[in-house]
């Protein structure tokens, strides 16, 4: 059975450890830091038999390099359009992950906008999306465009209801406070933020989440909502003519918001 163990690094950042079909190896997903994926690695008795790297930020790949002088036969698998030294399998939208050793295979999809290169991987009921799609909002956009962002997400609600969601943050609750200044009466936003508090207050993740919760409660999934839309117009103060153009607003009013 496969289950997706974490590791926590920095202030907020998730790495994940996919464990597939033999409950002692796993696949490390984004390693921004290799002290402590090692430890949960050795505390555990694992053996890592890939890294997964979603993007060229040095808080997703910052390990990469330190795991592997323990592990230096490890595969690498990241985007083929982004520059991370140690990658030795580089990817592109329709590529196909193998993982025979965790019985575990991933489909690739190219999701630009928060960098140029960003990949995500799909498998198993399960996606791990880095800094694209964040439980109830999305990466900044440092490399991309709006409307490469909102083609991004796309490829992420078009994904199966069930769909496990692992993002690269805990940035939740935040996202949630956000999400209710959009859609004050959005009645799953206000049950999901009580749930979401409840899990920080016992120092528990918030993910992951799955794709049916994300479609209800990430304003950035929902630009083509009415409430969304006509939020985004009171906003900005003008006309908005197309979901592109409301996710560019709500995009922009987040970038500024203080909960
Ligand atoms: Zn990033």
């Amino acid at each position: 059975m496969t289950s997706v163990l974490h590791a926590c690094a920095f202030k907020d950042n998730y790495i994940w450890l996919i464990r597939g079909q033999s409950p002692d190896k796993v696949a490390v997903v984004d390693p921004g830091d290799a002290e402590p994926v090692l430890a949960e690695i050795h505390q555990r008795h694992l053996t890592p038999v890939a890294i997964l790297c979603t993007h060229h930020h040095a808080d997703h790949v910052g390990g990469v390099e330190n795991i592997l002088k323990h592990y230096s036969f490890l595969p690498v698998y990241g985007p083929a359009r982004e520059r991370i030294p140690a990658v030795t399998y580089r990817l592109k939208h329709g590529d196909h992950v193998k993982l025979p050793k965790l019985g575990l295979e991933f489909d690739v999809l190219d999701v630009p906008g928060h960098t140029a290169g960003h990949i995500a991987f799909f498998g198993a009921g399960m996606v791990f999306c880095g800094d694209t799609l964040f439980s109830a909002g999305c990466g900044r956009l440092f490399e991309g465009t709006p409307e490469q962002m909102h083609a991004s997400l796309a490829k992420f609600s078009a994904l199966p209801e069930s769909t496990e969601m692992y993002c690269g943050h805990e940035y939740t609750e935040a996202n949630l406070r956000f999400a209710l200044a959009v859609e004050p009466d959005n009645a799953d936003m206000h049950a999901h933020l009580q749930e979401v508090q409840q899990r920080r207050a016992e120092n528990l993740p918030t993910l992951p989440s799955t794709i049916g919760r994300e479609r209800r409660i990430n304003p950035f999934l929902r630009s083509g909502q009415a409430a969304v839309r006509l939020a985004a117009e009171k906003h900005c103060g003008h006309p908005l003519n197309s979901e592109v153009e409301v996710f560019a607003a709500i995009r922009r009013w987040k970038d500024g918001f203080k909960g």
